[in-house]
């Protein structure tokens, strides 16, 4: 959906640098087409299996994306009270809504008993009993699933790997059963189903086809011990292609290994995505400001930073960067560095990359998953407009902020 046609770049049938005059730098822009594609990519591998895709929030949580993918008919795995919000304001159906996390509040699991969600993915057994509780004082009943631990390495970056017996999730699928008869005594809780979430940019999906097994194998046993284990959550995780040497996992491919785990055994399946949905579907334009040489290195100096898209700095990852306008001259190696006062400030390292001169649109690709909801207000920097493109059209899904906005509920 990202394209050069004339040597300009496109989003469908937008060129990127009319969006970048208008609605201006830096801002982040997204294919709704890439978008539905990608949900539907993951709906129709399911085929007919009982299934529902549930959009993982916290890869990219604006209200008009979640509408996107709402009236798409995904569902959505929630982290917090706040994506719940979100979700409500975007239409989304609670019905379809999983709320996932080792630390729940019982504020927030009050707000999601009152909406009705489908069901909780617990934790912990402490988790267990305050829903419980909570569930008991309202006189209502919860599904839950546990989280297991299926203890397996998913090699990925170690901040966003998480299904290791070390890591602080789930309950350690070894006592998994133990916590699952002990919960027959919580009276408002109703056992539905078993989760697991291995980690995230996951590049080989064999990690998570042996973490489906020992779910499917822990959910049979829990069946014929005589709980109703109605769904298998098999998480999110799946890589994208942040570089072209990346080969990331195909989704219909990957989704056909895990419907024929499951196939006939009568099991609803679950599925987390969040970044295999949108990111490759989005893009942060940014402007150059300055170029400048030092007796070591060339610097190009763009009006994005750290705060717009921390991903550089906190993983170390790569984002390709590519001309709005592409032109003949010899590509140059530099960093492409962005305006707050901290060394870790870059969007790339010693880069081979466009002859940008000041005032040039660059396009920092695969950014639509921890891009924007990482971002922050560091440097009092306004945090970017987000834009939608659909086909010819386009429109701003959230506006720049302005200096009001940062100052306010603060006062003197
Ligand atoms: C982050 C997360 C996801 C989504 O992961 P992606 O790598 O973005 O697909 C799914 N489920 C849980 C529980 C998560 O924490």
């Amino acid at each position: 959906m990202f394209s050069y046609l004339d040597h300009s770049l496109y989003c469908e049938d937008v060129a990127l640098a009319d969006i970048a005059q208008r609605a201006g730098t830096p801002c982040y822009i997204y294919s709704s087409q890439m978008i539905l594609d990608n949900f539907q990519a993951y709906d129709e591998a399911l085929g007919d299996l009982p299934h529902n895709v549930c959009y993982s929030v916290k890869a990219n949580s604006t209200v008009g994306i979640l509408a996107l993918l709402a009236q798409a008919g995904s569902g959505f795995d929630i982290v917090s009270g706040g994506e719940l919000f979100r979700v409500l304001k975007a239409g989304g159906d609670p019905d379809q809504v999983v709320f996932s996390g080792v630390g729940k509040t019982a504020e927030e699991i009050e707000y999601a008993l009152s909406e009705e969600i489908h069901s909780f993915n617990c934790e912990s057994e402490a988790e267990l009993a305050l829903i419980d509780s909570l569930a008991a004082r309202r006189g209502v009943r919860a599904s839950f699933s546990l989280r297991v631990n299926p203890d397996v390495d998913a090699k990925t970056h170690p901040y966003i790997s998480t299904g290791l017996r070390e890591h602080k999730f789930g309950i350690d699928i070894h006592e998994a059963e133990t916590v699952y008869e002990r919960a027959r005594a919580f009276r408002n809780l109703d056992a539905r189903g078993v989760s697991c979430h291995i980690g995230s940019q996951l590049l080989n999906t064999s990690p998570i086809l042996l973490a489906v097994d020992k779910v499917v194998a822990l959910a049979q046993r829990l069946r014929s011990a005589g709980h109703g284990i109605a769904h298998l959550d098999f998480g999110g995780g799946l890589g994208v292609a942040y570089q072209s040497a990346d080969q990331p996992p195909e989704i219909r491919g990957f989704l056909d290994c895990i419907r024929k785990r499951v196939e006939g055994r009568g099991f609803t399946v679950m599925v987390e995505p969040g970044r295999s949905i949108v990111g490759p579907a989005g893009v942060l334009v940014t402007r150059v400001l300055y170029r400048k040489r030092t007796a070591h290195k060339e610097f190009v100096v763009v009006d994005a930073a750290m705060n717009d898209l921390i991903r550089p700095a906190l993983y170390r990852s790569h984002h390709d960067i590519i001309p709005l306008r592409k032109t003949d001259r010899p590509p140059i190696t530099g960093d492409v560095v962005g305006p707050v006062c901290e060394t870790g400030d870059f969007l790339a390292h010693g880069r081979e990359m466009a002859n940008v001169a000041p005032g040039d649109f660059l396009a920092v690709m695969t950014a639509g998953a921890y891009g924007f909801v990482l971002s922050s207000n560091y440097n009092s920097r306004r945090r970017p407009p987000e834009i939608l493109v659909e086909g010819k059209k386009w429109r701003i899904i959230r506006t720049r902020e302005n200096y009001e906005d940062l100052v306010r509920g603060e006062t003197v």
